[in-house]
């Protein structure tokens, strides 16, 4: 039985370990090619626009807008049980990339395409922080 009270937490594959030390520390930074300058996520270990192994962990603004979204109303983890009904995105970063994540801070059914965000950090335990985004406009 997972442990009812904690959320699984993301396990860093060796690309990802500086996405999520960032998070750590509250700044979302995501690779970016030092050969052709475009952005990419999820992580790897080359550019998928040109190829090249050269890239920098670089931050990026934070914000996008919410690309696709949908709606759990049932609950998978017994950690979510508060929480449904929670919205799962693709949010569409302003550097371009679409980074898989929660909307949070509004209902679920006030979330819509093309929504204006900001990234914010759900801080899961002293070692994880996980980034999620929440509407610009309610933003403090
Ligand atoms: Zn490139």
């Amino acid at each position: 039985m997972p442990d009812a009270a904690k959320k699984p937490a993301p396990r860093p594959s060796p690309e990802s370990v500086p996405y999520w030390k960032a998070a750590r520390e509250h700044r979302l930074e995501i690779q970016r090619c030092d050969a052709c300058g475009r952005y990419w996520f999820p992580p790897s270990q080359s550019c998928p626009h040109c190829q090249s192994a050269n890239f920098t962990w670089t931050p990026v603004s934070g914000r996008g807008k919410v690309f696709s979204f949908v709606t759990y109303h049932r609950v998978y983890h017994p950690a979510f049980a508060k929480e449904v009904p929670y919205v799962v995105a693709l949010v569409e970063l302003d550097e371009g990339p679409r980074l898989l994540t929660n909307i949070v801070g509004v209902p679920a059914d006030a979330v819509v395409c093309d929504m204006p965000v900001r990234v914010t950090f759900d801080d899961y335990d002293e070692e994880v922080s996980v980034p999620k985004f929440v509407p610009l406009k309610a933003a403090p």
